[in-house]
């Protein structure tokens, strides 16, 4: 039986979903504007072993994943420059070409990570009519106003707005200063933004409002319904999405459909630098490719994450990167013996057990990690039923161990 902490409830709970044996799973991609940092990463691997421990329960995952390709702008409180406008002058290149390129380089990380692909992958770019429509919805129900800047979301109209963070709505409000001309409450985000007058962006579109582009949040809302439906089980992200994307995620999907949006919120947290979270804007990213070029193995790095619980931070160095690809060396070396020595004649049957019981428990790779040591340490097992248990086991933890000869 899967439990998984509900960032909604703050509680682990038993999950069941909606519709029997089928899952659907959304996740919010990488905004495309440069490489994956490995903190990205990080959120990725965690949501793939979430993704393999759904189906090593013999759920059906129907899992969509977004591609930010415009909107998400330098400021979360609506203000500063597109992100992609950002990386077009960086490397001056179009908009367009920036977002092909860093969507070629994620899907490689991904694959260079064992991450199984999504089975939906979608951009924002490619569904601005769903987006508009979902605006329209919103406007018709009464919770937008326009301002000059673009049509807003009143976050006063919606019951349960910040319910997700636990926000302290009236708090925000008091100490309230507000970046954007004509917006009526620090909460209130942009559904859609105008292009800059006498200007012309490389990306922007006609609308009911307007010529200019999406905001960062509804690209979420509209394709995970459109894909999944108005209802379905899970939504990841990391840990930042809460206070604000996944938060006016929520309340644009409820507020348009009047249902629930998502029964199970899980969120990752922060890979840290120096006890600083890693982030672009700081400038002080690391990327799977300058670690390859250094010489470690991919997966090592995916080894070092399941080393720790997805919702504690992970401090990243290089000194704890070199430690974990030793462990996971050695971790190869005992698997690739298992196919040479023999030992005992017990069976795997109570590590097998332990082990889904680890990762059944809100993803506990640690615990895991530790049940897969203990069985290649047993020398009282067989080691064909070794190696079959290390092969299953290896369905969660995506470390190629199948492939060591
Ligand atoms: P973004 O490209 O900013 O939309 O981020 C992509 C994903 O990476 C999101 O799920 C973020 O929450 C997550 N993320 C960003 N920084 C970190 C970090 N330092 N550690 C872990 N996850 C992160
Ligand atoms: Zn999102």
């Amino acid at each position: 039986m899967l439990k998984v902490y509900n960032t909604l409830t703050r509680k682990k709970e038993l999950f069941k979903p909606l519709h029997g044996k089928k899952v659907g799973m959304y996740t919010c991609g990488l905004t495309v504007y440069d490489y994956a940092h490995i903190g990205n990463l990080r959120t990725y691997i965690f949501e793939d072993i979430l993704k393999r421990v759904l189906l090593v329960n013999n759920y059906i995952v129907k899992h969509v994943m977004n591609i930010t390709d415009v909107g998400h702008l330098t400021s979360d409180a609506d203000t500063g420059e597109d992100k992609l406008e950002k990386g077009s002058r960086r490397e001056g290149k179009s908009a367009w070409e920036i977002a092909e390129f860093y969507t070629k380089e994620f899907k490689k990380d991904i694959a260079r990570l064992n991450i199984l692909e999504p089975s939906v992958w979608c951009k924002a770019t490619g569904h601005i009519k769903e987006q508009v429509e979902l605006i329209k919805k919103l406007e018709k129900k009464g919770f937008t106003y326009l301002t000059e800047d673009g049509a807003y979301f009143d976050s006063t109209k919606f019951k349960d707005y910040g319910r997700l963070a636990h926000l302290d709505i009236e708090g925000l409000q008091a100490g309230m200063r507000i970046d954007v001309r004509g917006k009526k409450h620090k909460t209130d985000f942009a559904l859609w933004k105008f292009s800059p007058k006498n200007e012309k962006r490389q990306m922007e579109w006609e609308s009911p409002w307007g010529i200019g582009f999406p905001g960062w949040h509804i690209e979420c809302s509209a394709m995970a319904m459109k894909y999944l439906g108005e209802s379905f089980d899970i939504h990841c992200g990391g840990i930042d999405h809460v206070p604000v994307h996944h938060t006016n995620e929520i309340a644009q999907a409820e507020a348009a459909t009047g249902k629930k949006f998502v029964k199970y919120w899980l969120h990752g947290e922060f890979l840290t630098l120096k006890d600083e979270k890693i982030s672009k804007s700081k400038g002080n990213s690391i990327t799977l490719e300058s670690l390859e070029r250094d010489g470690f193995n991919p997966l090592a790095y995916r080894y070092l994450c399941l080393g720790t619980h997805y919702r504690k931070q992970l401090a990243f160095s290089v000194e704890a990167l070199k430690n974990a690809e030793s462990g996971f060396n050695g971790l190869k070396e005992r698997v690739a013996g298992l196919l040479e020595i023999s030992h005992g004649k017990g069976d795997a049957g109570e590590y097998e057990k332990r082990f889904l019981d680890a990762v059944n428990d809100d993803l506990n790779t640690p615990k895991g990690l530790a049940v897969l040591w203990g069985l290649l340490k047993d020398e009282s097992v067989d080691s064909r039923k070794k190696y079959d248990a290390v092969l299953n086991f290896d369905k969660v933890l995506g470390l190629g161990l199948g492939e060591i000869k």
